[in-house]
Order: structure tokens, then C-alpha cells, then sequence
């Protein structure tokens, strides 16, 4: 079965790799965020498609749940002792694909041809896209200012309340990307932040409406447990921007394009206001392999039932 997946960093990424254990990981197209995307000491950095490409090859920390396992942090310290730029987190091992991926930008190769060649170069099978080659990028409205991305999440910690999120840049979609979405016979979204990490993927015209115009059925996966995000501001956002953390609340931020949400068996007793979306409850704390393969297995579950 071909499946198309909308997905952030790294609860997207955990989902994708539950999901390449129950698809043929060449049957799977990722289509990455790339709103949260920043150039730090003269690189491009693009969080979210290094966090699906280090766990799809196995190279992610799982503990301290970004970048990769064994890293280290010479290069930076360097950096800090020099009065360069210290505020974005760049590891030894992580700073050698930003170096191949920016001259590659430089050269005039496309995000997505680079993003490929990289995710070849780590023997990955399944087919991860950036939403686009163009800028596009996500700035924060707060009461203290607004901010891109990355200076309000990472710099201040993501303590601001959230009063806008807007996207900037006139973006054209990725090679691949409609083609995948139209093969495919199941969409899904991940259980990614649906502000900002599946906004801007949406942001982007021909995705929002070859969803809107979808023929297979489409899932959304909840990235709240019991109302709470498992990790980050979801909850926090959804509870100022939409008025709450209920799987309505979650189900509103896809309107007409998907057919059912994944939700936590802890948030079963509030299915009110789903509408046509169908609700499927199961576990969804993805705490090991086993239980990320059962999470995509509820989400396939769709397209039989
Ligand atoms: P980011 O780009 O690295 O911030 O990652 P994503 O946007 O893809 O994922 C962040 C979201 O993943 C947060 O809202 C979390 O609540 C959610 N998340 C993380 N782990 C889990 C999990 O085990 N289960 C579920 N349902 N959501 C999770
Ligand atoms: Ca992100």
C-alpha cells in the first residue's frame, strides 16, 4: 500500500518510523515541514527533514529525543570562544550534513534533490520531500513581538503565548510531492504540532488542496494525550488559538481534509463536535518500537474498516 504522510520533526518522525515497520519503507513519501528552517554560522538548517532522516537511518538520540546519538560539541564551543553564535545547538556530527546540504543550496541544487541524495547516502528507502524548494518561513506573533520560528521556540524557549502564527514566502510545492499524494491509497498527517509543523506544509496551495480533493481516505494522528502534548506548546496553543485541547480542537485544525483522527484512549470520553471525522482510539504514547508499530497499524486501520 503507497502512503503519504505530512509530518513535523520529531513526533513525526517517530510516527514515520512505526509506520516503515507495517509499509514497505519504499512504499512511504514523507512530506516535511520546513517552515522551522534557519541559517545559523552562514548554514541552512533544516530541523524537521534531519529529524525524519537521523531516525529513518537509526542515527537519532532517543533520550534527549533530537539530533544524533553520540554527538558531540567541539565545533561549536569553538564557535562561542570566537563571539560567533551559540544559541542554536549544532553538534560535531550533526554540522557535517548542514555543511553538504548548504553548498549544495549554494550550488544552486534544489532542498529536495539534496534532501534525496542525503537520504541515500544513509540507506534510507522511503522517499522524504520538503513541502517546498522555496522559502518559506514561520514567524511567531506573541505580546512581547513578533518572531521567526526558531528565535521564539529554541532562543526563548517557546515561553511566549502564542497570538498568531503566520507563514512567510510565496512557495510553489516539491518535485514529487503531488504526484505522491495523488498515488498514494492512504493519507496521513502525523502527530505533529498542527500550528507549526503541519500549517506550513499546508500553507502550501497544491497540498492543502490535493488533500481537499482526495479520493482515499485521510488520517490525522493526535499529538495530545489526555489534552496534553507529549512534548512542546501544542497544547498550549490550541488552548489560546482554538479555545481547547479536545480531539474537536485537534479535528478543527484539518477542516475537510481528513476522514478520521487517531486519539488517545485518555481522551475517549470527549469525542463531542468530531463531526464527519471518524474517531479511532488507541494508545498513541509512542514509548518504543512496539508501540510506534501500533499506532501506524491504528492509523492503516482506516482503510480496511
Ligand atoms: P517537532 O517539529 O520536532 O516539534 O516535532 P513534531 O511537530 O513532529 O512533533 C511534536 C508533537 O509530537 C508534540 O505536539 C507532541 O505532543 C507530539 N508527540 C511526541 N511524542 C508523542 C507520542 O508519543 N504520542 C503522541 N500522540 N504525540 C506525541
Ligand atoms: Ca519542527
Amino acid at each position: 500500500m503507497r502512503v503519504a504522510v505530512l509530518s513535523g520533526g520529531v513526533g513525526g518522525a517517530r510516527f514515520v518510523q512505526g509506520l516503515v515497520e507495517v509499509v514497505e519503507p519504499r512504499d512511504v513519501t514523507v512530506i516535511g515541514n520546513v517552515g522551522d528552517d534557519v541559517e545559523v554560522l552562514g548554514l541552512h538548517i533544516s530541523p524537521d527533514l534531519d529529524s525524519i532522516l537521523y531516525t529513518l537511518a537509526g542515527l537519532n538520540d532517543e533520550e534527549r529525543g533530537w539530533g544524533r546519538a553520540g554527538e558531540t560539541w567541539r565545533a561549536l564551543e569553538t564557535a562561542g570562544e570566537l563571539g560567533g553564535e551559540t544559541w542554536f545547538q549544532l553538534g560535531d556530527l550533526d554540522l557535517g550534513l548542514h555543511l553538504v546540504r548548504t553548498q549544495a543550496l549554494r550550488s544552486g541544487e534544489p532542498l529536495s534533490s539534496v534532501t534525496h541524495r542525503m537520504a541515500a547516502a544513509l540507506g534510507i528507502e522511503t522517499h522524504v520531500l520538503p513541502a517546498t524548494d522555496d522559502r518559506l518561513r514561520t514567524w511567531i506573533e506573541t505580546p512581547a513581538g513578533e518572531f521567526p520560528f526558531q528565535e521564539w521556540f529554541v532562543a526563548r524557549g517557546h515561553r511566549d503565548e502564542v497570538d498568531a502564527v503566520r507563514f512567510e514566502g510565496e512557495a510553489a510545492v516539491a518535485p514529487g510531492v503531488i504526484e505522491a499524494l495523488e498515488q498514494a491509497e492512504l493519507l496521513l498527517v502525523a502527530p505533529s504540532n498542527p500550528y507549526v509543523s503541519v500549517a506550513p506544509i499546508l500553507a502550501v496551495d497544491a497540498i492543502r488542496n490535493a488533500l481537499s480533493v482526495r479520493r482515499v481516505p485521510a488520517v490525522a494522528v493526535s499529538p495530545l494525550i489526555a489534552g496534553r502534548a507529549v512534548k512542546g506548546p501544542a497544547d498550549r496553543m490550541l488552548t489560546r488559538l482554538a479555545g481547547g485541547t479536545s480531539p474537536a480542537h485537534v479535528a478543527a485544525r484539518y477542516p475537510g481534509l481528513i476522514d478520521a483522527l487517531v486519539v488517545d484512549e485518555a481522551d475517549a470520553d470527549d469525542l463531542e463536535g468530531l463531526g464527519d471525522v471518524r474517531p479511532i482510539v488507541t494508545r498513541t504514547l509512542m514509548s518504543d518500537a512496539d508501540a510506534r508499530k501500533r499506532l501506524a497499524e491504528a492509523a492503516l486501520g482506516a482503510v480496511v474498516a
